[in-house]
């Protein structure tokens, strides 16, 4: 049993803390999402949107009872009871509308909140949706960053670190852009131990709810194309489509973006515009810890799988040479069959996506695949024949 009793808020320096009472199983929790002292103005007070939002996913994956003492916005509450928990019961939870009280409902609206939002985390994914959002209709003027999970499944000291070397880096993005910027920081990863590959959407857009006098809109990048819509346990984006129509306040409204174009295509939008050349960072090594507290730019093993992956694309649509700052062009310059034929190989063995669209565009581009690349994937699909051939 989960109780939310009160909410409140709290300061400390130059943070302001938004803060839960909650009872789990009868001990006192204290929850809280914080942000920067200038945000205060923007915390939505007159619900507790943001901890429910996070707490009715964990009891529904944890089929537990949940009692809020602290209104949802009444959008909210509709999304969640009647759009999602059908949803949810589809992919087998077991969670019934009888286990969520929530008996207090909040009809506030907040005209104030103007800005459009996303994420930004350098990857292809955020300067898609970036450059999309600048030439919406509904004009992207705001980045954020949340330390929700993606930094650390469970939080920690390296989560943090790693979050504030990423906050100085956004902030800094964001200044040359005349964007605006919004950290948020929780202790829910912590408090509620879940999987983030299996709750990310909610962790996100949760930070987003703490700031309805802010957002009226936010963006958020899909993974998968509308094609893998699919209701599973496993992973929300295969589902996001569902739950940016069912997580919805009075007055904010999240989109998705990116349904329809694959990977390939998204590259081509990203490596069409200046703005990501100095900063694109896909690599999985250099986002860890040690490079991110030593980088102020964006640098990228020009290694590993994803490295590998986007320096592919990127040479095959002839934009590699933009990227010459964040990638070595020297590495890839001498690894250019191996990294190829890692690609066949995954495209052979393992049916891998990527690899498929990356052969399609290089084709479509007559891109000159050496004969080298096919014997090396080739080496490599034997490879376990031969290992059991000799023993
Ligand atoms: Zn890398």
């Amino acid at each position: 049993m989960i109780e939310l009793q009160n909410i409140y808020i709290e300061k400390a320096e130059d943070k302001v803390f938004f803060k839960a009472d909650c009872l789990i199983d009868n001990q006192l929790q204290v929850l809280w999402f914080s942000t920067d002292i200038a945000n205060e103005k923007y915390i939505s007070t007159s619900n507790a949107d943001a901890f429910i939002l996070f707490i009715f996913f964990y009891a529904v994956f944890e089929n537990l009872e949940f009692k809020s003492n602290v209104p949802v916005s009444k959008r909210l509450k509709f999304g969640l009871l009647e759009v999602l928990l059908p949803a949810f019961q589809e992919m087998g939870f077991k969670a019934q509308p009888e286990q969520f009280s929530f008996e207090l409902e909040d009809d506030s609206l907040y005209p104030e909140a103007t800005a459009v939002g996303t994420a930004m985390s350098f990857g292809i994914d955020s300067f898609y949706t970036l450059i999309k959002g600048n030439g919406s209709i509904q004009k992207l003027n705001y980045l954020t960053l949340f330390n929700a999970g993606a930094y650390g499944n469970y939080g920690g000291d390296k989560a943090k670190e790693l979050f504030d070397a990423m906050k100085n880096r956004v902030d800094t993005f964001a200044n040359q852009n005349n964007l605006g910027f919004a950290w948020v920081d929780t202790n829910l990863n912590e408090t509620f131990r879940f999987p983030y590959i299996q709750s990310h959407t909610f962790r996100n857009f949760a930070c987003v709810l703490v700031l309805q006098k802010l957002f009226k809109t936010y963006y958020y990048a899909s993974t998968f194309s509308i094609n893998d819509f699919r209701l599973t346990q496993s992973d929300p984006s295969n589902y996001d489509l569902l739950n940016s129509k069912a997580i919805s306040t009075n007055s904010l409204e999240f989109h998705i973006t990116g349904l329809i174009e694959n990977r390939i295509d998204k590259t081509k939008v990203v490596s069409s515009n200046e703005i990501s050349y100095d900063n694109l960072n896909v690599c999985l090594v250099t986002s860890d810890y040690a490079g991110a507290s030593l980088a102020t730019t964006a640098k990228n093993c020009s290694k590993c799988e994803k490295c590998v992956r986007t320096m592919v694309t990127l040479d095959i649509l002839g934009k590699l040479e933009l990227y010459k700052s964040v990638f070595d062009l020297n590495i890839y310059a001498k690894n250019k069959n191996k990294y190829l034929a890692h690609l066949l190989y995954k495209k052979y063995r393992a049916n891998y996506v990527f690899s498929k669209d990356i052969f399609n565009e290089a084709k479509v581009r007559n891109y000159n695949i050496p004969a080298k690349a096919y014997y090396l994937a080739s080496m490599r699909v034997f490879q376990p024949i031969v290992r059991k051939l000799k023993h």
